[in-house]
């Protein structure tokens, strides 16, 4: 067991307001930092690779994934399935190692309302405006105008649980919001309840000072 435990990041946001972006940024600054490798139903983008982005599945073994109890939790969002594999998670919690969920808000609630809820640490990203997050859906330049306008159309719902959420951050700017989120990141770690290493720790400072006396 390492002195602190991994922390359960949820990041949630409404599609295009730069949760993606933002995660890979994240994973890129600390090592410790791994991301929850989602399964989907939904068809890779270009450029996406099957166990980076997503695991792509087709819907019978989604639901047998299921099934199996595989999945910590899994909803339905823009009309595909989506679930995190629980598999890396006990792992991460008890290896110091930071597991990193880009998840919409279902996703959110059903961790946070699990048995594990105490390792979350949960974020939301808004968008500086509407205008601002059609812009950044279109600039993507990943999905079709119909698809874009879904997606549009249920972003006040998804932006609706803004409130259940620990911290939530306005990603105006990319590099002040990264910098924001490296912060809370550092000081959720320092938390008492994430360090039961220091238990050990302190009792080792006592015997060492005993030692010397
Ligand atoms: P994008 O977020 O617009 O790039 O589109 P995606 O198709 O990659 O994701 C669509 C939505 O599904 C986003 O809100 C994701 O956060 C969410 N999502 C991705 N993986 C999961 C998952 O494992 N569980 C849940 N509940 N939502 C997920
Ligand atoms: P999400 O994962 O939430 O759907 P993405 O990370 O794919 O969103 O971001 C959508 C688009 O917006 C991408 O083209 C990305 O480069 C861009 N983007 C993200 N954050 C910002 C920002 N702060 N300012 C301008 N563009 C941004």
């Amino acid at each position: 067991m390492s002195i602190r435990r991994g922390l359960l990041i949820i990041l949630s946001s409404p599609s295009g307001a730069g949760k993606s972006t933002l995660s890979k940024r994240l994973l890129a600054w600390d090592p410790d930092i791994r991301f929850s490798v989602s399964a989907t139903t939904r068809a890779p983008r270009a450029g996406e690779v099957h166990g980076r982005e997503y695991y792509f599945h087709s819907r019978e073994d989604f639901d047998d994934l299921v099934a199996r109890d595989q999945m910590l939790e899994h909803a339905t969002v823009f009309g595909n399935s989506y679930g995190s594999p629980r598999g890396p998670v006990e792992q991460a919690i008890d290896g110091g190692t930071d597991l990193l969920f880009d998840i919409d808000w279902q996703g959110g609630q059903q961790i946070r309302t699990s048995a594990l809820g105490k390792h979350v640490l949960s974020i939301f990203i808004l968008p500086p405006s509407m205008i601002e997050l059609e812009r950044r859906l279109i600039s993507r330049d990943q999905d079709s105008a119909e698809v874009i306008a879904s997606r549009m159309a249920q972003s006040l719902d998804e932006i609706s649980h803004w409130p259940e959420y620990d911290y939530v951050l306005v990603n105006e700017d990319l590099e002040a919001t990264e910098e924001k989120l490296r912060t809370i990141i550092c000081a959720e770690r320092l938390r008492l309840s994430q360090q039961p290493g220091i238990v050990e720790l302190v009792r080792g400072l006592n015997t060492e000072f005993g030692d010397r006396t």
